[in-house]
């Protein structure tokens, strides 16, 4: 959830958005360059493309699902599995309609747009240059703008058959609601004690009137949140504990470490209850942008919902039965954007290295989100004993990771093809092979080649793709 309640910040506006230039050594990628390779190697498609699609919703194909897989899990074991204090849970998208009555979605859950008299395009108002807003003009053609009008973002469905019957309630806005519901059942079946936390992982919905910029702004994403509860008098310590953690967390992930920052919130933008809030902001083409939100929900959700569902969501201390509201913590981030920003950061064109040499697209992905770890190729097609050879390692290897075969085309284009989709080795099974057992395992980043033992490359690979 923004920090504010609803208030939505976002300096981005999509229609005019003009591409930047990295002030470091390594241009920004074009977001075009990654929907092109997205959809021409398997790793996201538009949605219903063939009835023309849905704007702002995305399908994910083989390659896409493994890396998006992946990311989950690498957040799941650093969140859950590693914390002793953390536990899991998964709640349902579709939920009782008084949660987003007392939420605050229903009432507040609100976009400002207006339109352009002159050429009708259409522009969240907070997303507006200064200039523009004064000046009530169009930023793309100078036209007049119309009044801001707001727009509900939640999803509306419908539960049951029969009319009269039926129940109107929606597609959840946020995922994070569905833990404030469990929180009582968390604690009286597990032996947690406060302080302590609920992840979990789960689509979100939003009407988005302006989606766009391929992942980054969509109607169907998934979200990650950690809600942390604490007495009140531990807050600060451990919202700066989780907002160090969060960043260091991201900062592990990438390659250009300079182009993370955290922004404080402005005044403008806290939530009445929020003593501060944090982004984690990426830098792309796009600018920056909001990876994840650190928030300060203070008691405002738990008593929102004990007011609202009249169940007592308070707490007793074990030991000195001080009775309380606990206090949140809140990290919500995207597992969308952090897709988006993997590829964005990982993603580089290498130039020809010398005359007569061939550039390459190569995709630096830290290996453990790599969606393939390993290639194994058999150096020619039509002689029986390689391709029997690389076939039986492949089989052996696949049992341990995501292992591809491949036979097609000369040595030089399969590396390209694996460098492309981020495969950190590729392991060539060649004529030495038959002789002695060993094999060549070529490292993706530096294309520096070692032989090994056939027998060693199991562990070999385990060891730096886990
Ligand atoms: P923004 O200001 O960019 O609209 P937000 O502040 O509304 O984002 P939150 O409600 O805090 O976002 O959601 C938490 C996280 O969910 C965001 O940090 C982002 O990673 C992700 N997210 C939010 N909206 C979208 C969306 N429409 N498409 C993809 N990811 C999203």
């Amino acid at each position: 959830m923004t920090g504010a309640i609803f208030l939505r910040r976002n300096p981005l506006i999509a229609q005019t958005q003009e591409q930047t230039v990295s002030t470091g050594d390594t241009p920004f990628v074009p977001i075009e360059k990654i929907v092109s390779l997205c959809k021409r190697r398997g790793f996201v498609y538009p949605n219903s493309e063939i009835y023309g699609g849905v704007s702002g919703i995305y399908d994910f194909g083989p390659l896409g699902v493994e890396l998006r897989n992946n990311i989950r899990r690498f957040w799941w074991w650093s969140m859950v599995q590693t914390n002793d204090n953390i536990v899991g849970i998964e709640g349902s998208i579709i939920t009782h309609p008084r949660v987003w009555e007392a939420s605050g979605h229903v009432e507040n859950f609100v976009d400002r747009l207006v339109d352009c008299k002159n050429c009708k395009r259409r522009f969240r108002y907070d997303h507006l240059p200064e200039e523009n807003v004064r000046q009530n003009k169009c930023p793309v053609c100078g036209g007049e703008l119309t009044e801001p009008r707001k727009f509900n973002l939640m999803m509306e469905t419908y539960i049951g058959m029969l009319e009269g019957e039926r129940m109107k309630t929606y597609l959840r806005g946020e995922a994070s609601q569905n833990i404030y519901l469990d929180y009582d059942n968390v604690l009286k079946s597990s032996r947690m004690a406060i302080p302590f936390g609920i992840c979990q992982i789960g689509k979100a919905f939003r009407n988005e009137v302006t989606p766009g910029n391929f992942l980054f702004r969509q109607r169907e994403f998934e979200q990650w949140d950690l809600q942390f509860f604490v007495h009140p008098s531990q807050m600060q310590q451990w919202f700066d504990y989780w907002k160090e953690r969060r960043f260091e967390w991201y900062k592990s992930i990438i390659n250009h470490k300079d182009r993370l920052r955290f922004r404080a919130h402005g005044p403008d933008e806290l939530a009445h209850y929020a003593k501060q809030a944090f982004d984690i902001e990426y830098q792309t083409v796009l600018g920056w942008q909001e990876w994840e939100g650190i928030h300060w929900r203070q008691d405002w959700d738990l008593s929102r919902h004990s007011d609202y569902s009249g169940q007592d969501l308070s707490y007793t201390d074990p030991e000195t039965k001080e009775r309380y509201i606990p206090w949140i913590v809140e990290t919500s981030g995207g597992v969308d954007r952090t897709f988006l920003n993997l590829l964005l950061d990982a993603y580089e064109e290498e130039p020809p290295s010398g005359k007569g040499k061939e550039g390459r697209t190569v995709l630096r992905l830290n290996p453990m989100f790599a969606p393939v770890k390993v290639a194994v190729l058999p150096l020619q097609k039509n002689k029986e004993e390689l391709v029997t050879t690389a076939k039986e390692l492949h089989n052996k290897l696949r049992r341990l990771m995501v292992s591809q075969y491949d036979d097609v085309a000369n040595i030089g284009r399969r590396y390209r093809r694996q460098d492309e989709i981020g495969t950190p080795f590729c392991v060539t099974i060649d004529f030495t092979t038959l002789a002695d057992q060993t094999v060549t395992v070529r490292d993706r980043d530096s294309m520096s080649q070692i032989r090994l033992h056939m027998n060693e490359v199991p562990a070999y690979l385990l060891e730096r793709v886990r």
